[in-house]
């Protein structure tokens, strides 16, 4: 039996006369939306004639999901619908020029002057939304215009081309990359009908919500891009791997676009080379439970305890935590924390925030405090079904009084 029954049905949606109306086309393995993965395919850059130029395209795209052996992963998953929605436009071709305006076309493709190939994300949203039962991934195929069509010089004049050697603007169209939002960004993909090799990696960060594998940068993640590591099931800033030792035990340093201080789970892996290698064991055991796992539950604070005092030593002006929690059951992606001042009339306004690691049980932090006060720490626990509810934790943050005798020691202490 193969994995796809393939109904294929093809319905004219009903529109204004005239109006440039979608047109659906879908391969339905299952008819159980909820549980089934819903691939809804968007034409850019296609005219009126030519319909069937754009499924062709389409669905050579959607073989990396049904034929290619490294997508063996996904289709060991629940049921994937391919739903294929043409829009014509007026022009031909989306452009593939760096900073060059997006042209008469339905989803707007466009390459930004600094390089970086976008879309209208909420017309595409929109449009998947309407046409399909049940959405899972939006993808926007985008043809391009040929790297020879005579441009006027005029024209040429119009485009706000950023200039600087690290940026990787496209010569030709060949080089436009694809790229891909993660589930809690809104789960799109913008491709091109030249890179199908490209789609199972971008299906790997816009269904599972995987990080890159790869690196472009020196060095280590700043502080602020910490938590972008923890969201990533695949990717981890302990260099001993824990996160995935029931899975793997080994890790590599280099990921997350950084040549230093994140690690992944083995040498090679299809969310590091984008378009060859299988997924590692890591990023398969991702995609095989990734779509049907629960909402994980709350955590519980142990420390700091409710109500807890926390002493600053005088002088002192910096608020240092090791917050501790407890949780249970399924592990989840990542901890989401939220630390908020309470002020005198009861408003609460954050003044710091990260996201840790699944397996993580503490962090430490530390902020700049004006004076005393009194504060509130959520936890949340997030994987790719949802997020639990957050819980709250309330301290106090005070001075150390003389007589104390604290000074000096950092950290919470009970009154
Ligand atoms: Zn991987």
């Amino acid at each position: 039996m193969t994995w796809l029954r393939r109904i294929a049905l093809a319905f004219l949606l009903a529109g204004p006369a005239g109006a440039q109306e979608p047109r659906l086309t879908s391969d339905l393995a299952s008819t159980d939306w909820a549980r089934a993965v819903d691939v809804v395919i968007l034409s850019e850059g296609y005219v009126r004639a030519e319909e069937q130029q754009f499924l062709a395209d389409a669905r050579r795209l959607a073989d990396a999901i049904r034929v290619d052996p490294d997508a063996a992963p996904l289709r060991a998953g629940p049921p994937i619908n391919l739903h294929f929605v043409f829009v014509p436009g007026r022009d031909r071709g989306a452009p593939w020029q760096a900073g060059r305006p997006a042209r008469r076309t339905p989803f707007g493709a466009h390459v930004t002057p600094e390089g970086s190939f976008d879309a209208d994300d909420a017309q595409a949203d929109a449009v998947a939304a309407e046409v399909a039962p049940d959405v899972d991934v939006v993808v926007v195929l985008a043809r391009l215009t040929p790297a020879d069509e005579p441009i006027p010089a005029s024209a040429r004049r119009r485009w706000a081309r950023a200039e600087g050697d690290d940026l990787d603007l496209p010569e030709d169209p060949d080089d436009v990359r694809p790229n891909a939002d993660v589930p809690t960004d809104g789960a799109r993909i913008r491709t091109t009908t030249l890179d199908p090799e490209a789609f199972l990696h971008e299906l790997g960060h816009a269904l599972y919500g995987l990080g890159d594998e790869y690196e472009e940068y020196p060095g280590a993640p700043p502080e602020d891009e910490r938590w972008e590591v923890a969201v990533c099931p695949n990717l981890t800033l302990e260099r001993t791997g824990r996160r995935w030792k029931d899975i793997v035990d080994t890790a590599y340093e280099g990921g997350g676009l950084w040549k230093k201080g994140v690690w992944r789970p083995e040498r090679r892996c299809r969310m590091r080379e984008s378009r060859a290698d299988a997924f590692c064991l890591v990023c398969q055991d991702v995609i095989r439970g990734g779509r049907e796992v629960d909402a994980p539950g709350a955590p519980e604070w142990t420390r700091p305890a409710d109500d807890a005092v926390v002493l600053l030593p005088a002088g002192q002006r910096r608020l240092k935590l090791e917050p501790r929690w407890r949780h249970r059951g399924d592990a989840p992606v990542s901890f989401h924390l939220d630390l908020r001042r309470i002020s005198p009339d009861g408003r609460r306004r954050q003044v710091w925030w990260d996201a840790v690691e699944g397996h993580a049980r503490r962090t430490t932090f530390e902020v700049g405090v004006q004076k005393a006060g009194t504060y509130a720490l959520g936890i949340s626990a997030v994987n790719l079904a949802g997020e639990s509810e957050v819980v709250w934790t309330t301290f106090t943050v005070r001075p150390a009084g003389a007589t104390s005798g604290l000074v000096g020691a950092l950290g919470e202490a009970t009154d």
